[in-house]
């Protein structure tokens, strides 16, 4: 890689269908890139051993090349997991991470928060003595930032966000989980380190994702990973001003290739601001 050249990534999770939410957002990643003369690549984010599936990542190459974008890659956060346990024995070591046996319902019933509200984890294993700690380490349990001791580590921080000075403030987010019970990283530490192990410069991602960045910000510095620069776009929205979710059955671009549509004109349309019938771009 020459020094200074542009390097953008999509980084699908292969948990579903893409749809055209997912096809905007390669597009924007690929044409920053290619318009630096630069490079696009593809990460497949499938950590999520229980919910990533083959047959989603072949369809994801097949839909990427049906919208005429070429990459390099793909990169599998599956064959990564070395380095993320690594990350995350120098925050042990660091002393900024700490075992969380709590269960989803007991975390739920500590918080007064209303059904379904962002709410930081009230840091209840934070608390544990090493007594404790030692005598449930058999118990399933993730590892949780503490954030508070991070922060004063760090000092303050900021990123660019489509040129302009965002200062970082992970706080509310409280101690966030950097590996999961399930799989040894959380995607904030996995999508951290794999965007400085892949020199990604340029961070083209939904703004979904902004919060995020606050997050990975405080990883970058903790870890002494280089900071890209972010440009965080609008997302395309549906009838109702809701955001295209797998979930809410969006159209999936798989459907459309094999019926035969024409992905290529599909995503110059795109790039022309020309929007299928019922679909808008929410404002960031
Ligand atoms: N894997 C994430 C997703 O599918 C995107 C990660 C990123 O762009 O940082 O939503």
């Amino acid at each position: 890689m020459s020094p200074g050249q542009v390097r953008t990534r999509f980084a699908p999770s292969p948990t579903g269908a893409l749809h055209l939410g997912h096809a905007w957002s390669a597009i924007l990643s690929h044409d920053f890139a290619v318009t630096h003369g630069g490079t696009f690549l593809l990460r497949i984010e499938d950590i999520d051993g229980t919910r990533s599936r083959p047959d989603h990542v072949a369809g994801i190459l097949d839909d990427l090349a049906w919208l005429g974008l070429r990459f390099e890659g793909p990169v599998f956060q599956s064959e990564r997991l070395a380095s993320y346990a690594a990350a995350l024995d120098r925050l042990r070591a660091m002393g900024l991470v700490y075992p969380c046996f709590c269960t989803r319902a007991e975390i739920a019933a500590s918080l007064s928060a209303p059904h379904g509200a962002a709410v930081a984890y009230p840091g209840t294993c934070r608390r544990l003595t090493p007594a404790e700690v030692q005598a449930r380490m058999g118990e399933p349990h993730c590892w949780r930032l503490d954030m508070a001791r991070a922060l004063a580590l760090a000092g303050p921080l900021a990123w660019f966000d489509h040129g302009r000075r965002v200062e970082a403030d992970p706080a509310p987010q409280g101690d966030v989980v950097l590996a999961r019970k399930d799989a040894p990283a959380s995607y904030h530490l996995a999508v951290t380190l794999d965007d400085a192990a892949q020199g990604v410069t340029d961070i083209v991602r939904g703004v979904d994702l902004f919060d995020a960045t606050h997050v990975h910000r405080l990883l970058q510095a903790l870890l002494g990973l280089p900071t890209p620069r972010y440009h965080h776009h609008p997302l395309l929205t549906g009838p109702g001003g809701r955001r295209l979710a797998k979930r809410d059955g969006a159209p999936s671009l798989a459907a459309q290739r094999v019926a035969g549509q024409d992905g290529r004109a599909l995503a110059d349309a795109l790039r022309r601001g020309e929007l299928p019938a019922g679909l808008s771009l929410a404002k960031p």
